[in-house]
């Protein structure tokens, strides 16, 4: 999936809950792609300033890559790492960091999303992982269905939203 619509389902169920939970939502569900495939744009401008110009289009290619981007790519987008991360938190904070776990959605939309051609997702890394042969997320009747759930789900939560605190609202009236 693009990084864009990782950080919008990764905010979506943090939207009612202000705009510092919503912002936490969205940059943890970007995470995973930010500290691998960013860190290669940020130390290759010229290629970056390459694509924004629109000369060069699609991902970069595996032979380009330094070796770092794939280290960083298992680390990110492994549900192991994830879940001992999350507990490490939990157990510094003495509560469930909730927002976290837009950071493991990101990892769980990636399984379906990727191929074994380019990046399959690593979710079990360290361990073998049964890699899958997803539909790849630039296919564009994917991109219009996956943007037109994620409209869909904004409404969804924002009229729920309204609706409790308007609930809220009646509720301190009446009492
Ligand atoms: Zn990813």
């Amino acid at each position: 999936m693009d990084v864009l619509a990782h950080g919008l389902w990764g905010g979506v169920a943090f939207y009612p809950h202000g705009a510092k939970r919503f912002a936490a939502g969205l940059a943890l569900g970007m995470a995973p792609d930010l500290l691998s495939f960013g860190l290669f744009h940020v130390s290759h401008p010229g290629w970056l300033s390459l694509r924004l110009a629109g000369q060069i289009s699609g991902p970069p290619p595996l032979s380009i890559l330094p070796e770092f981007v794939f280290h960083a790519y298992n680390l990110t987008h492994s549900l192991v790492v994830w879940a001992a991360l999350f507990a490490l938190i939990w157990a510094l904070r003495k509560r469930p960091p909730w927002v976290f776990l837009a950071w493991s959605l990101h990892i769980v939309c990636d399984i379906p999303t990727h191929n074994s051609a380019y990046f399959p997702t690593p979710y079990l890394w360290p361990f073998p992982t049964p890699l899958v042969e997803g539909i790849l997320w630039a296919t564009p009747w994917f991109m219009i269905t996956n943007y037109s759930a994620l409209l869909a789900a904004y409404l969804g939560v924002a009229l729920l939203a309204r609706k409790l605190n308007l609930g809220r609202t009646e509720g301190g009236f009446s009492g």
